[in-house]
């Protein structure tokens, strides 16, 4: 719930008014509106109000760190960086933690593949992830918590769910009993029995119940390994999460993020976990929101059929921030068609928007007197509304372009601001995304260019037209285009 502060800034409400006009003492129209979220859990659209508005609680799943991420990957992470952003605006302290899965079998395959040590390898990629996160303008969470670093939080938790009856040791293995448990199945919306009908689980001698999943598992001496109570083992992928979002958040959260492919079983085991591990549980977690897979040009992307699109190598040819864009241009609910006529799309809007910037360098933008009630805010507080959002700010720009009024123009610019900064939009100054400063593009580099436009206004000034037509024409050929304006020439590259 949020309202305006006086100095235009968005604040929560200390108690709820879901979807009405805040009562006001000035005659000035301040709008509440609602942040509502899609949750998986009820299977609704929901107003979200968090417990405690001063202590938001968000988590999402962060990646295993044995490869570079695909654009899959890339997409969760920018949905869930939009969400951060919005929260950011309407609560004063979001407490944001993504792990990182730093222990896991396919880490140390891959390891043991290139001969590489599993903490060398593992950091390598930490590291990579951050710098492709950063290259797409996601923001740092507050936290990041490895899985390695919570290996005693992790045992602390098993040992509380033997101890209530929720999990037993077998075979070096200790197993999540799940029907300990009422409700087993809660937000995959499946029941046990269907599932145990058509699951394709792994049925092994040491699990009660085919369905049980592994909480600790033994390593041999050539595999990462921790003593525990039962023996030096490892833990099983679910209980990571549960055990850092307890550590660093609490025992219920107000959101947990990751993609639809998460919810079962890695966030129905979540569940069992969180809710199983203490007293009266208040269920875990307040919040589940998913986002949906993607494709590429209308197929399923995957390395088989050899369109399996890594992030790290899109971004050598293409800027972070038309990558974000085409990210968030589909509802994150819906599957997003990844396409080159898509990237062109998304390009002419940055390209435009920029325009916007460059045109109105001299224009001091009016901030909105209230942001909530702008047309895109709107859409975005409603469930993350993008492809309304960026309908919104088409529709800025338009107005922008036909308006010759500068207070018209300011106001419009002070909108088109409040959006692409709540997107993470226009980061970078109009001149750098017009000469591909963040690409590595092909073509003359830009001290080139530079020296010819020099060449060329000499040219003019030494009435030599032919030779500064010819200029201009070589630099089209190169990609180049030119124009002259009243406060010289600009250049940028041609798509
Ligand atoms: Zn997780």
């Amino acid at each position: 719930m949020t309202t305006l502060a006086s100095n235009g800034k968005l604040r929560p409400l200390a108690s709820p008014t879901s979807g009405q006009e805040s009562a006001q003492p000035t005659g000035s129209r301040k709008t509440a509106m609602t942040l509502s979220l899609y949750n998986t859990l009820s299977g609704k659209k929901e107003p979200f109000v968090p417990a405690d508005p001063d202590r938001v609680t968000y988590y999402v799943c962060g990646p295993t760190v044995y490869n570079y991420v695909h654009i899959g990957n890339a997409r969760s992470a920018t949905v869930f960086d939009l969400l951060y952003r919005l929260l950011c605006q309407l609560y004063p302290n979001v407490i944001f933690a993504r792990n990182i899965t730093d222990v896991d079998d396919k880490i140390n395959a891959s390891a043991k593949a290139e001969g590489i040590d599993i903490k060398t390898y593992t950091e390598t990629f930490t590291r990579a992830y951050q710098e492709d996160m950063a290259a797409l303008g996601n923001k740092t969470p507050s936290l990041q918590p490895k899985a390695t670093e919570h290996i005693e939080q992790i045992i602390d938790i098993i040992r509380r769910l033997i101890e209530r009856g929720h999990a037993y040791e077998s075979d070096g293995h200790v197993l999540f009993a799940v029907e300990s448990m009422e409700n087993y199945g809660r937000l995959s919306h499946r029941k046990l029995d269907d599932m145990l009908a058509g699951a394709r689980v792994e049925v092994a001698d040491y699990k009660q119940n085919p369905m049980d999943f592994v909480l600790w598992k033994p390593s041999t001496d050539d595999l990462p390994g921790w003593d525990s109570p039962w023996g030096r083992g490892r833990p099983g992928w679910h209980i990571e999460c549960t055990a850092m979002i307890m550590h660093h958040l609490g025992e219920t959260i107000d959101i947990h993020g990751g993609g639809t492919d998460l919810v079962f079983p890695h966030h129905e085991n979540e569940i069992a976990q969180g809710v199983c591990c203490v007293p009266d549980s208040q269920g875990y977690v307040r919040y589940w929101v998913h986002n949906a897979m993607l494709d590429v040009e209308g197929e399923k992307m995957s390395k088989s059929l050899g369109n399996f699109i890594v992030l790290r190598d899109l971004l050598k040819t293409q800027p972070g921030e038309l990558v974000r864009l085409v990210l968030l241009s589909a509802h994150y609910r819906s599957r997003l068609n990844w396409s080159g006529q898509l990237l062109q799309q998304s390009r002419q809007t940055l390209d435009r928007l920029y325009t916007l910037m460059r045109d109105s360098q001299n224009l001091t933008a009016i901030e909105p007197t209230d942001p909530l009630a702008c047309e895109g805010m709107i859409a975005l507080l409603d469930d993350l509304n993008t492809p309304r959002a960026l309908a919104a700010l088409h529709d800025l720009s338009n107005r922008f372009f036909k308006s010759q009024d500068d207070d018209e123009r300011a106001r419009l610019k002070g909108e088109v601001l409040l959006l692409t900064d709540t997107l993470g939009l226009l980061q970078q100054d109009p001149e750098s995304w017009f000469k591909g400063d963040a690409q590595s593009e092909e073509g003359p580099s830009e001290a080139e260019i530079e020296q010819r436009i020099a060449d060329r206004i000499a040219a003019k000034k030494a009435k030599n037209f032919a030779l500064a037509d010819k200029i201009r024409d070589d630099l089209l050929v190169d990609g180049i285009v030119i124009q002259d304006t009243r406060e010289g020439t600009r250049w940028s590259r041609e798509v």
